[in-house]
């Protein structure tokens, strides 16, 4: 059966919150609380180390990957949690960058988030073998790959604007010239429908605390299409993606699936929270989800437009082509953005003018955008971000 959205009654949301930050961190699924709290009174509490084996903590992180891999197109055990994006990212890329030794071009956009960028700077300087990080334009990236290229890191949607990436034309294009493709899903996953398996990639990251409401440092996911996994060396070759963790032999050798892309001892807490709260997505068509997630954005900029004249549009304006988040660009859109906050309509900022607005469609209706945009015009229009207080900023906008 399929389920009618929104499901608000799934989610622990404050009244009178509008919440338009999902693709920042989702909200608290009420579900997760009570099992939370079981987790630990029960499972730690009273099992402690027996959890283990008694409460299948060893399993959790391919098993909430294959969940994971249900709404990204993944099949049955090519998806495992763990750790942080940034090191699933650095994993993939190692993994990527040893399957095509002659080649040195890490090839990257300037529409990716920093630490993917950080990280593929970071493992350059320690391999230590002369690899080239090459950014350029989105709209350049098709064009720019080569066959000097040994890997494609590319996030799909944008985390400032939006703008979304054709992700089967830049697979095939990767293939064609024999590059080795990575996606970052971290906007993508919950957010527009994704097919893994159809596209080809050979590994895909994402994290779990944006659209798939895992709580703040959830466990991030990586996939590696099934049939290389066996070939990958694990450049962060930890006991748990041990063939025989423990057998505590001296040497290490790979786990003969999926398993080999795990590091250490899993964040069982965080992993249980996530493993309920994918519950909100049973029966979720991403069709429906995505016509849902179509409405609400295009309602939203028509308000804005109509509405907000000073605020610009930064994200595209065609749909296809943009992900689940809208952008508008304001001279003075931190203060305003300070000043939508304290008037319970939650969005954020992106250096240097940008306000962000994530669609969530599990838990937002047209009701909410009309009533965000109402506070929003009020916010513009009186001034309201003309106020000391709404230009302190904290470490996190
Ligand atoms: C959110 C995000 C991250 C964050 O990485 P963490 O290691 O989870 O902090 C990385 N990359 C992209 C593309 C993101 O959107």
């Amino acid at each position: 059966m399929t389920a009618s959205l929104p499901r608000k009654d799934l989610f622990d949301l404050p009244e009178g919150m509008i919440y338009l930050d999902g693709n920042s961190l989702g909200p608290l699924p009420v579900a997760v609380k009570d099992h939370l709290a079981s987790v630990v009174a029960e499972q730690w509490g009273q099992h402690l180390i027996k959890g283990w084996n008694l409460d299948d903590w060893m399993e959790q992180p391919v098993r909430v990957g294959t969940r994971v891999g249900r709404l990204i197109g993944a099949p049955a055990g090519s998806v495992v949690m763990g750790d942080t994006l940034s090191l699933k990212v650095y994993q993939a890329l190692s993994a990527a960058l040893e399957m095509r030794p002659e080649r040195k071009v890490v090839l990257s956009d300037s529409g990716n988030f920093p630490s993917d960028l950080y990280m593929a700077e970071g493992l350059i300087r320690h391999l230590g073998k002369g690899h080239e990080l090459r950014v350029v334009a989105p709209e350049e990236v098709e064009a720019a790959i080569t066959d000097e290229v040994a890997a494609v890191m590319i996030t799909q949607v944008d985390y400032r604007t939006g703008r979304m990436h054709d992700m089967a034309a830049i697979t095939r294009k990767a293939h064609v010239e024999g590059a080795v493709m990575i996606w970052d899903l971290a906007h993508s996953a919950g957010a527009v429908p994704v097919d893994l398996a159809a596209s080809n990639c050979e590994f895909a990251v994402g994290c779990t605390y944006k659209y798939l409401n895992g709580g703040p440092g959830a466990p991030a996911f990586i996939y590696v299409r099934p049939d290389l996994v066996d070939t990958i060396q694990p450049a962060l070759s930890g006991w748990l993606g041990h063939d025989a963790p423990f057998a505590f032999e001296q040497s290490y050798r790979p786990a003969k699936d999926i398993e080999r892309m795990r590091v250490g001892t899993p964040p069982v807490l965080q992993m249980s929270a996530l493993e309920v709260a994918l519950d909100a997505w049973e029966g979720v068509d991403m069709a429906d989800l995505r016509a849902a997630s179509v409405r609400l954005c295009d309602l939203f900029i028509a308000e804005v437009e109509a509405k907000c004249p000073e605020l610009q549009l930064v994200s595209p304006r065609d749909a296809s082509v943009r992900g689940s988040q809208v952008s508008f660009a304001f001279e003075h859109g931190y203060a305003a953005m300070q000043a939508l906050i304290a008037r319970d309509v939650i969005g954020d900022f992106r250096a240097p003018d940008v306000m962000r607005f994530g669609f969530t469609p599990l838990y937002i209706d047209e009701g909410d955008v009309i009533r965000a945009v109402e506070i929003l015009a009020e916010v513009i229009d009186q001034r309201l971000w003309d106020n000391p207080a709404y230009r302190r900023t904290g470490r996190v906008t």
